[in-house]
């Protein structure tokens, strides 16, 4: 989460009824994006876990409409650095505050997670820490080597803050420990950022994943985008080019919620045939991989996306070679 959040777009979904907008009128979600309430054992299990490791979840602070189905195959997403953020984004359901003091036993605990509940691939997140003079970049660098240490089989994808205003040392030092996929969210179009994502700047978001890029190019890169805020549909192809000229590999892109009404209001429900026509664009764009879908999120279906955007690789760097 990035920005402070970036993968909190995953707003409010545990009710699937109506959203009250500003006005006090009843906005009602459209069947494409309800979800069944998550009653599986493997829901409660992963919860039960995550409960005595003390861990805190985007999947539940940010009320991700996926939590079912992802709790249930033991997929869930982990939120570094405490549950209180920095910022206050306009999309955001995690807390903004002052945060607690860095817990020291989190790294460990995140890898014993990760391998009692026997992950291929992991998806840490955190809260914007911008009270830390490093922005939190050493506890990243410090799960991802007691992940490596404890479950060295597990792929890891960090999706991180922007460390906007921080030494670029900070950033180069997570760079340094090879996360295999390096995710950071731009979330919406630049236009929209001063009333969606006041504490964060466009630019130097796109520029953290060129550097990325730039410093270790097996590093796969990823980023998205909700749409539904009030976005038109060029500024998105905008986004889309401006994340290919940073050479990022994977796009993803979802249906913007709104968590309580005092969040964005919703502009738009953007229909699945919108969707696919996005991702047919962004394809076109030459992604290594898009996954556009009402439901889609930063971390939804991350193990399987990872395999897939590695044989897209692959296949790709054979193309060349025969070429
Ligand atoms: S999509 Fe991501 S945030 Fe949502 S429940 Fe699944 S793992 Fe958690």
């Amino acid at each position: 989460m990035a920005s402070r959040r970036d993968s909190r777009y995953l707003a409010g979904m545990s009710e699937a009824d109506p959203i009250p907008t500003p006005r006090g009128e009843r906005q009602r979600k459209p069947d494409w994006i309800r979800v069944k309430a998550p009653i599986s054992q493997g829901y409660m299990q992963t919860k039960a876990l995550m409960r005595s490791l003390n861990l805190a979840t985007v999947c539940e602070e940010a009320a991700c409409p996926n939590i079912g189905e992802c709790w249930t195959k033991k997929h869930a997403t982990v939120m570094i650095l405490g549950d209180t953020c920095t910022r206050a984004c306009a999309f955001c359901n995690v807390k903004t505050g002052m945060p607690r003091a860095v817990d020291p036993l989190e790294p460990e605990h995140v890898a014993t997670a990760a391998a009692e509940l026997g992950l291929e691939h992991i998806v840490i997140t955190s809260v914007d820490r911008d009270d830390l003079p490093d922005g939190g970049a050493m506890q990243f660098v410090k799960v991802i080597e007691a992940l490596r240490r404890e479950t060295p089989s597990t792929t890891i994808e960090i999706l991180t803050p922007d460390f906007r205003n921080k030494s670029e040392a900070a950033v180069e030092k997570i760079i340094q420990a090879r996360p295999d996929v390096y995710n950071h969210n731009l979330e919406t179009v630049p236009r929209l950022y001063p009333t969606i994502r006041p504490g964060a700047r466009y630019y130097a978001s796109l520029r953290l994943l060129e550097s990325v890029k730039r410093h270790d190019p097996s590093i796969f890169t990823k980023s998205g985008v909700m749409v539904g805020l009030g976005e038109q549909r060029l500024e998105v192809h905008q986004v889309m080019d401006d994340m290919r000229s940073a050479d990022i590999d994977f796009l993803t892109m979802g249906q913007y919620l709104q968590p309580t009404p005092r969040h964005a209001k919703v502009e738009e429900f953007v229909t699945p045939q919108a969707f696919s026509a996005y991702g047919a664009i962004a394809r076109a764009k030459g992604f290594l991989l898009v996954a556009a879908s009402p439901l889609t999120r930063s971390s939804y279906h991350a193990g399987d996306d990872f395999a897939k955007m590695k044989a897209a690789r692959e296949a790709k760097l054979a193309a060349a070679q025969q070429s």
